[in-house]
């Protein structure tokens, strides 16, 4: 699909789905002169939608995907350890396998320094993209600016990370390290058992998601767009070009559309012509509501111990993590819930023992997860009038600035301003 599109304008594009990818399209898009329809079943910011739950990041050095060298061999003793950081229903795993096998073998060195440089080129700049978009749609005082932490209780743990820690250096990723003493100052209330800290200045973070995308809609339909609420089925492609997305209501006219449904979006694009390997990769937060005067994350903080991150959010303290391979509709299991509870009760010795129930709210979130870590950003097979965006897996909110802005620009029939080959959704 590397030709341009042969396209006019006007141009009415449907984008399925309000979550971070979606809304940035569509705002890119009109920006691009065409009008946008936004199509999602769900209200905007709901807690269906990854980008409501998560952890707020807007990580441009957030380019390591989540596999380890050799990690193979330390996923039984994650599976075995009830309170670990990976868990696996059975019953899926039939199911998983052939998405587990390819997430494996692209645990080497090499593959994730190709990821690491690919990532980088989207996720780049992500703190500046967002807050410009913020800015216009008036919510720029929730996006902070002031880096991130990345917490190990000793420099020697800290060198476990290394490897990680070198593909970042080589791609002119810069931080500066913490000692206990300034991290102390820094993060008075965490556990004084965490004894160095890496800070990244480039990073920054949104300190309430689901208001951020009301903000972002409400953007996107004051400057026009329309807003649909309809769960998108399929699509009418006629000699190569696209006449309508299909819907459980009805059809929606259209010359283009983009697929942008999280986690869901593996059966629409099969109906645009092209078999993804997309999982949902489950996640869990608990936010602790009320006692900031004891325990604050002054700075979002990435436990690496506990694959976590402690984000002070306007609504509360999130504890964010976990992976669990389920089915998209399968149960909760609130334990992992309360796991990230528990993991903050480590964090933050104030907190009292006893954390009253009704101070703690958790949210089961689905990634959108490729095997390789890499999102699908590129033309479907069936027709070019149709773009896929969506499988970015843990960094999705960081990645959604550049992502919209690169969907826009293919529906606009130009050159995208970075090189897409890596995120073909033909790869597979
Ligand atoms: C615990 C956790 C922590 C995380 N932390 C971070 C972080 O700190 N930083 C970061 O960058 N990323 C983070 N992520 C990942 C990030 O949240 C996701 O990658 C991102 O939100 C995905 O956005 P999206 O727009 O692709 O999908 P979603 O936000 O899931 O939105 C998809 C939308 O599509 C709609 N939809 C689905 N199917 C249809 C259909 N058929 N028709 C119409 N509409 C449909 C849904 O209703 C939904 O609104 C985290 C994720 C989790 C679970």
């Amino acid at each position: 699909m590397s030709t341009l599109p042969d396209i006019s304008f006007p141009r009415h594009a449907v984008v399925i789905g309000a979550g971070a990818v979606g809304l940035m399209s569509a705002i890119h898009a009109l920006d691009q002169g065409l009008e946008v329809s936004l199509l999602d079943f769900n209200p905007v910011g709901s807690e269906e939608a990854a980008s409501y739950g998560n952890a707020g990041w807007l990580s441009s050095h957030s380019v390591i995907p989540p596999v380890e060298p050799g990690m193979w061999k330390k996923v039984p003793g994650y599976l075995m350890d009830p309170i670990g950081p990976l868990s696996i229903r059975w019953r899926y795993l039939p199911r998983l396998t052939p998405w587990l096998l390819r997430n494996l073998a692209s645990a080497r060195r090499e593959r994730i320094r190709a990821t690491a440089r690919a990532l980088r080129t989207l996720v780049v700049d992500a703190r500046t993209l967002h807050l410009d978009i913020a800015r216009r749609a008036g919510v720029a005082h929730l996006i902070d600016t002031s880096g991130v932490l990345h917490v190990y209780r000793s420099r020697q743990q800290f060198e476990g990370d290394a490897f990680g820690w070198s593909v970042r250096r080589e791609l002119g990723i810069q931080w500066s390290e913490l000692e206990a003493e300034a991290l102390r100052r820094r993060e008075p209330d965490l556990d004084p058992a965490f004894g160095f800290a890496v800070q990244v200045d480039e990073a920054g973070h949104c300190k309430n998601p689901a208001a951020y995308l009301q903000a972002l809609q409400a953007y996107a339909l004051a400057r026009g767009a329309h807003r649909i609420d309809a769960r998108a089925t399929g699509f009418r492609i006629e000699e190569g070009r696209l006449k309508a997305v299909l819907t459980e209501t009805g059809e929606v006219a259209c010359d283009a559309a983009v697929i942008c449904a999280g986690a869901r979006s593996k059966a629409l694009a099969a109906q645009a012509g092209d078999r993804v390997q997309l999982e949902s990769e489950r996640g869990y937060h608990a936010l602790i509501r009320g006692h900031e005067q004891a325990a604050r994350a002054r700075t979002p903080m990435m436990l690496s111990e506990f694959k976590v991150i402690a984000t002070q959010m306007e609504t509360g303290l999130r504890i964010a993590g976990q992976v669990e391979f389920a089915s998209f509709e399968a149960a909760p299991d609130w334990r992992r819930g309360e796991i990230m509870r528990d993991i903050a009760l480590k964090l933050f010795p104030g907190l009292p023992r006893d954390l009253p129930a009704a101070d703690v709210r958790y949210w089961l979130g689905r990634r959108p997860s490729t095997p390789d870590g890499m999102p699908c950003i590129g033309y479907a097979r069936a027709s070019s009038d149709i773009v896929h965006a969506y499988g970015h897996g843990h960094i999705g909110l960081g990645c959604s600035a550049r992502t919209g802005r690169i969907v826009a620009q293919l529906l606009a029939g130009q050159t995208p301003e970075i090189d897409l080959a890596p995120f073909s959704p033909q790869r597979f």
